[in-house]
C-alpha cells in the first residue's frame, strides 16, 4: 500500500482497526468464558455486542470511501490476543485469573483508544465529518469500556490479593498458601 497522503494513511489505519476489531470479536467470548466474577463476564459479553457495532461503523466508513476494509492484519492485536490466550492457559486461582483478564483487556482498550484517536483526528483534518463522528463514538465506547474495567478491578484486584476461603482452610491442614 502506497502512503502518499494523510488520506492513504487514514485508510491504512482504518484497515488496521478493522482487523483489530475482528480479531477481538473472536477473543472476547473466550475471555468472558474464562472470567469467574459475574460482573466481569457481563462486561466482556457487553463489549462483544459493542464491538459488533464498532465493526459496523468501520464498514459504513469504508462504504462511504468506496474502499474494501480488508487487506491488513493488525499484528499488535494479534500479539495482545496471544498474551490473553497465554494467560488463560495458566493454572490460576479464579480471582487472580480475573485480575489478569482485566490487565489483558485494558491493554487492548488502550491500543484501540490510540488507534481511534488518530483516525478520528485524520477524519477531521480530511473533512470527513460523518466518519469523524462515528469514530468519536467508538473512541468514547472504548474509553467507557476501559473505565468499567478499572472500576471492576477495584474489587477484583483486592480479591486476588487475599487468599481464598478454600486456601485458608487448606493452610490449616497443610501450611502456607496453595499458590
Ligand atoms: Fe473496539
Ligand atoms: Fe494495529
Ligand atoms: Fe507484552
Ligand atoms: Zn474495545
Amino acid at each position: 500500500m502506497e502512503l502518499k497522503s494523510l488520506k492513504d494513511l487514514y485508510v491504512s489505519e482504518l484497515k488496521d482497526l478493522y482487523s483489530a476489531e475482528n480479531q477481538l470479536l473472536k477473543a472476547l467470548p473466550k475471555m468472558a468464558k474464562a472470567a469467574t466474577a459475574e460482573p466481569l463476564k457481563k462486561a466482556f459479553t457487553a463489549h462483544v455486542a459493542e464491538t459488533e457495532g464498532q465493526v459496523a461503523r468501520l464498514v459504513e466508513i469504508f462504504d462511504e470511501l468506496g474502499v474494501s476494509p480488508k487487506g491488513k492484519k493488525c499484528k499488535a492485536m494479534e500479539g495482545l490476543v496471544k498474551e490473553g490466550a497465554e494467560l488463560m492457559e495458566e493454572d490460576a486461582d479464579s480471582d487472580v485469573m480475573d485480575a489478569g483478564l482485566i490487565a489483558a483487556a485494558q491493554r487492548v482498550e488502550h491500543y484501540e483508544m490510540a488507534g481511534y484517536g488518530c483516525v478520528r483526528t485524520y477524519a477531521e483534518l480530511l473533512g470527513e465529518k460523518s466518519a469523524a463522528k462515528l469514530l468519536q463514538q467508538t473512541l468514547d465506547e472504548e474509553g467507557a469500556a476501559d473505565k468499567k474495567l478499572t472500576t471492576l478491578a477495584q474489587k477484583i484486584n483486592v480479591d486476588a490479593e487475599e487468599p481464598d476461603e478454600e486456601e485458608v482452610a487448606m493452610s490449616g491442614a497443610k501450611s502456607g498458601r496453595r499458590r
